[in-house]
């Protein structure tokens, strides 16, 4: 059984000040923050969802972590350096819209590629630990995603979900928006 790869935390998620934030946002990628383009392999390709700017009103008082399947790592479509340029270049254009994300995990595996993992979504891994690393209260914590695998992670790991677009789910989300402006509508707490 691998460990889960070792997750980029940024300076924002290490202020002294936001340690006493016992609740988080954990947002999926691909189809969440940036367009879904199957295997993004190149930073120049990245490019942000509108909607994101919402999300710093929830910064203050909870984390952003952003988790996320990379199996192109496992595929052997781009390289996990690669990935990590992607998502210094991610922490740039989210900056440009005063939007800070406290950490990025993600799961670098695939079982038709390698060894099974606990961190790929479904499984709530990197929900589990970025939990234990922030000292998280899962109850009170949210997490947000395109795909019935972000919402049984979720799930699985005792936080209320929000499904974003009409995707099949099982199980059944929280709550379904259309985009991330709607989240202005809800009351998270
Ligand atoms: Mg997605
Ligand atoms: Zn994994």
């Amino acid at each position: 059984m691998s460990i889960i790869a070792n997750p980029l935390i940024t300076d924002f998620g290490r202020q002294a000040e936001r340690q006493s934030i016992t609740k988080a946002i954990f947002l999926d990628r691909d189809g969440v923050l940036i367009y879904d383009k199957e295997y993004l392999a190149h930073p120049d390709h990245l490019e942000l969802i509108p909607g994101v700017e919402t999300l710093r009103t929830w910064q203050e008082t909870y984390r952003l972590i952003v988790v996320t399947n990379q199996s192109g790592v496992a595929r052997g479509k781009f390289s996990e350096e690669r990935l990590l340029e992607i998502h210094q270049k991610l922490l740039t254009e989210l900056d440009v819209h005063g939007v800070f994300l406290d950490a990025i995990y993600y799961c670098p595996h695939h079982p038709e590629y390698g060894e099974t993992c606990l961190c790929r979504k479904p499984n709530p891994g990197m929900l589990l630990a970025a939990a234990e690393n922030f000292g998280l209260d899962l109850t009170n914590s949210w997490m947000i995603g395109d795909r019935s695998s972000d919402i049984a992670a979720g799930a699985a790991a005792s936080c209320r979900t929000i499904l974003l677009g009409d995707s099949p789910s099982e199980p059944m989300p929280t709550h379904y928006l259309t985009s991330l402006y709607e989240i202005e509508n809800l009351s998270l707490d």
